[in-house]
């Protein structure tokens, strides 16, 4: 964020579209895939433009160590990672104080809708790892880390969706691509709460206006429903697999029904060139007779 732009670089063109070919208030493609582990008490596989996230869940159970116990809750911890390999340059393996910052706020964001009164003295770990990094990791990582807590089956006042604006440009847009966070102006993740849409993660690098704050929180809260649909439909195809699995088992033949995988796809931008009309082919002589 904040770095000199190369002389020529156009992160918005003259039609108001982005380098990536997206209108201002688009997404990236995003997957998500909810159940992806064996271990794991519950797990989330996601892509969001070039990030590639795997989130897992481990508890309730017993927090060790002990003097880390709350009496009265379980405790919600979570470690966000980037993988060595996850960016150009090699990251120093080991918690540096940006991964440590991460863990610190997805740990709050999640705690404030897991029902931890439930669980006192557990600890509900959550790991998250980024395997490949573009821009916006920390909410593609709360993101994924939500799902993976529902799959856990860990009992939540509502779903955890996050999602950054940032200023491009001088122009309001949503969900930076690398070049945009690099040489943008502001960055601004924040974390919603489905239901009650309460904000449970809002961070700013850079500046804003108060007006560019209403236009980038009206921007996320309309990404994030979108985003929350596609965290259901994760958790509902697992459900229906596994549905799908019994019913093989009991009734070895039955093909079970599995919904495609729904995707947040960028529209075309680029209208298509009208192509000739294509030349009938002559018909040939093929000597094989009817
Ligand atoms: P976020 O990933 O949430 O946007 P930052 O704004 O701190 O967090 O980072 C922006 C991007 O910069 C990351 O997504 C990643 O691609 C890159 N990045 C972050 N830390 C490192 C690092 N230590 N080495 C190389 N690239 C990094």
């Amino acid at each position: 964020m904040g770095g000199k732009k190369p002389e020529g670089m156009v992160l918005i063109n003259e039609q108001g579209l982005r380098a990536d070919g997206r209108r201002a208030d688009q997404l990236r493609n995003i997957k998500i895939e909810a159940g992806v582990l064996k271990q794991a008490d519950g797990s989330c596989y996601l892509e969001w433009g070039g990030n590639k996230v795997l989130a897992a869940v481990y508890g309730p159970r017993e927090c060790h160590p002990r003097h880390d116990q709350d009496p009265t809750k379980a405790r919600v911890r979570v470690r966000y990672n980037m993988a060595a390999f996850s960016v150009s340059d090699r990251t120093r393996p080991g918690p540096d104080r940006r991964s440590q910052e991460i863990s610190k706020i997805s740990s709050e964001a999640l705690d404030h809708v897991v029902l931890a009164h439930l669980y006192p003295k557990n600890a509900i770990d959550v790991f998250i790892e980024i395997i490949e990094a573009e821009a916006g990791t920390r909410c593609a990582g709360v993101t994924a880390a939500a799902v993976a807590l529902a799959d856990a089956g860990i009992p939540m006042r509502g779903m955890v969706t996050s999602v950054a604006a940032g200023k491009v440009d001088g122009k309001v847009c949503l969900d930076l691509s690398r070049e945009e966070d690099n040489f943008g102006e502001t960055d601004f993740p924040v974390a919603y709460v489905n239901n009650t849409k309460e904000i449970v993660l809002l961070q700013q690098d850079g500046h804003f206006s108060p007006d560019e704050v209403s236009e980038a929180l009206e921007m996320t809260q309309r990404a994030a429903d979108e985003i929350y649909e596609l965290q259901k439909a994760a958790l509902l195809r697992k459900y229906q697999q596994m549905a799908g699995a019994e019913d093989v088992e009991g009734d070895a033949g039955h093909e079970p029904q599995i919904e495609p995988e729904p995707q947040i796809e960028p529209e075309p931008q680029i209208e298509p060139e009208p192509q000739p009309e294509p030349q009938s082919e002559p018909v040939h002589d093929t000597g094989v007779e009817n």
